[in-house]
C-alpha cells in the first residue's frame, strides 16, 4: 500500500465508522488514545469526517497488534456489531443473507463512507447454492480485521447453520491508492424444517438417538462444525491477549525493577558524600540518636572525635582547590582506613572536618585511634608549605565522651571545644574534652 498516496484522500467517513473501529479493541487498551491522531472526545456517530481519520486510525491499529490476526479479526467481530446497533446496519440488512447481498453494489460500505476516489466494497460473486462468496474490499482496512467484519455480519443474525470468512488475495497495486483484499465467504443456511424445539431435542442425544433424520444429522454437523470453529478462534484469541498481557506485566517488572533501583541510588545519593564517599552530615543526624541509644542498652561508652585539618584555607589559597579537593578525599580516606569496626560512625561533617562515633571505647583507646588517623594522614607526605605547624598536612582532634542517651549536641560541642583546644594549643594535636591533651 502507498501510505503517501493514502494519507491525502479526498472524501469523508462517518463519525459512527470510526467510533465502531475505536471501540472494537473494547477494554484491551491497546489503543492509546493519546496517539490517535484526531480528536477522540467529541466525535458523533452522525457526523462526517475526513476519510483521513480512517487512513491514520489503522495505520495507527497496524502499529500497535501487529502481529496478531486473532485480535484484529474479533476486533473486527465487535465492530461490526457496533455499526449495526449504532450505525446504518439495521435498516440495511435482516439476515445473514441480505448481509451476503449487502455489498453487492457496495452499499454498506457508501453508507459510511461519501467521496469519489477513495475505498470501496462489492461483491465479485456469490454462488448460493454452494454457500461460497467472495467479496471485494478496497480500502486500508487490514485483512484479518476485514474477515472479523465479515464473520461479525453472520454473526447478527442466527439463519446460518454454519459461516466462516477466509482472506482469499491481498493485492498491493502500485496503481491503486489502497490494497484490494478479497474475503471469501462461506455459510451453510439453517434448514428453515428444523424447528428450533426440534432442534433443541436433537442437541440432546440420549432423546433423539435413532430417529435422526439425514436432514438431521446434516444440520447438526453443520453446527457442531460451526462450534468447533468457533471455540478455536476464540481461544487464538485468548492466547494472544495471554501473551500480550503478559508482556505488558514484563515490561511493568522492568519498570518497576529500574524504578527501585533508583530510588535506592537517590536514597543513598542522599546520604553520600560525593567527593569522599563517606556518609554526609544528613545521615548522621539521622544515625547518631539510634548509635547512642544502642550503646546505652549495651551499656558501652561512646566517643564522638571531631577531626579538622589545619590551615586548610592556606592550602587551598596555595596549591588551589582541586589539590585542595584532593587532600580531603586523602583525609577521608586516612579516617575510613583507621576505623575499621561496622559499629562506628565516620561522616563528613562539612567543608574540611569529618566526625567519627567511636562505640566501646574508653579515653586510652580514643588517645590510640586518633593517633593512628593522624599517623596515617601524616604518612601522606601531603606538602603544606604555608603551614606553622607542620611541614605535611596535619589534622587536629577534639574528642568527648557522651553522658547518656540524649546527650548529642552536649557531646558534639564538648568534642567541638576540646578541638578548638587542640588548634589553640598549637594545632597537629589531640585533645580529650575529659581528659589530658596528648599529642595526636
Ligand atoms: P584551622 O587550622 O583553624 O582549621 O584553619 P583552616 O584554614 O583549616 O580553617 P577555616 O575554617 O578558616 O578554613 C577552612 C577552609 O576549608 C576554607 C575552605 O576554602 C576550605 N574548604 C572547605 N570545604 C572545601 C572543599 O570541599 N574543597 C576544598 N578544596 N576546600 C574546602
Ligand atoms: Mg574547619
Ligand atoms: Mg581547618
Amino acid at each position: 500500500m502507498n501510505k503517501n498516496n493514502v494519507a491525502t484522500q479526498p472524501g469523508e467517513v462517518s463519525g459512527a465508522f470510526l467510533i465502531g473501529m475505536l471501540q472494537s479493541f473494547g477494554a484491551t487498551h491497546i489503543l492509546p488514545t493519546e496517539q490517535i491522531p484526531f480528536p477522540v472526545n467529541g466525535l458523533r456517530a452522525e457526523a462526517w469526517y475526513p476519510y483521513d481519520h480512517l487512513v491514520q486510525l489503522n495505520r495507527l491499529i497496524e502499529e500497535q497488534v501487529p502481529h496478531s490476526n486473532s485480535i484484529l479479526f474479533w476486533a473486527g467481530v465487535r465492530f461490526i456489531e457496533l455499526w449495526y446497533r449504532q450505525g446504518p446496519g439495521r435498516h440495511m440488512i435482516r439476515s445473514g443473507l441480505d448481509w451476503v447481498y449487502c455489498n453487492d453494489k457496495g452499499g454498506g460500505y457508501n453508507s459510511v463512507v461519501r467521496g469519489e476516489h477513495i475505498g470501496w466494497c462489492r461483491n465479485r460473486l456469490t454462488d448460493e447454492a454452494q454457500g461460497l462468496a467472495w467479496v471485494e474490499n478496497v480500502m486500508p482496512l487490514s485483512p484479518a480485521y476485514l474477515r472479523g467484519i465479515f464473520f461479525g455480519g453472520f454473526c447478527l443474525f442466527d439463519d446460518m447453520a454454519y459461516f466462516n470468512t477466509e482472506v482469499d488475495s491481498v493485492t498491493n497495486d502500485a496503481a491503486l491508492p489502497f490494497q484490494c483484499t478479497v474475503i471469501k465467504l462461506i455459510f451453510k443456511k439453517a434448514n428453515p424444517a428444523i424447528s428450533a424445539n426440534r432442534l433443541a431435542q436433537l442437541r440432546n442425544w440420549g432423546e433423539a438417538a435413532g430417529q435422526l433424520s439425514a436432514q438431521e444429522a446434516e444440520e447438526l454437523l453443520w453446527r457442531y462444525r460451526h462450534q468447533l470453529n468457533l471455540s478455536t478462534l476464540l481461544s487464538d484469541y485468548n492466547e494472544h491477549i495471554a501473551d500480550l498481557t503478559g508482556r505488558a506485566f514484563s515490561s511493568l517488572h522492568a519498570i518497576t525493577d529500574q524504578l527501585a533501583a533508583a530510588n535506592l541510588q537517590l536514597a543513598s545519593e542522599a546520604t553520600t558524600d560525593p567527593l569522599t564517599g563517606l556518609h554526609n552530615k544528613r545521615y548522621f543526624e539521622r544515625e547518631i540518636a539510634a548509635k547512642l541509644n544502642f550503646a546505652r542498652r549495651e551499656q558501652h561508652p561512646v566517643c564522638a572525635m571531631m577531626i579538622d585539618i589545619d590551615h586548610f584555607k592556606r592550602f587551598n589559597d596555595h596549591y588551589g582547590h582541586l589539590a585542595g579537593d584532593a587532600a580531603i578525599k586523602s583525609v577521608a580516606d586516612c579516617i575510613r582506613g583507621t576505623i575499621t569496626r561496622g559499629s562506628d560512625l565516620i561522616a563528613r561533617f562539612g567543608g574540611e572536618e569529618f566526625v567519627v562515633v567511636l562505640v566501646h571505647i574508653d579515653a586510652a583507646g580514643v588517645h590510640r585511634v586518633a593517633r593512628k588517623i593522624a599517623a596515617a594522614i601524616a604518612a601522606l607526605r601531603i606538602p603544606h608549605e604555608r603551614s606553622d605547624c607542620c611541614a605535611w598536612l596535619s589534622i587536629s582532634i577534639g574528642s568527648a565522651m557522651a553522658q547518656g542517651a540524649t546527650d548529642i549536641q552536649g557531646l558534639l560541642q564538648r568534642a567541638d571545644e576540646a578541638l578548638y583546644r587542640a588548634k589553640a594549643q598549637g594545632r597537629n594535636r589531640h585533645v580529650h574534652a575529659d581528659g589530658p591533651a596528648g599529642p595526636a
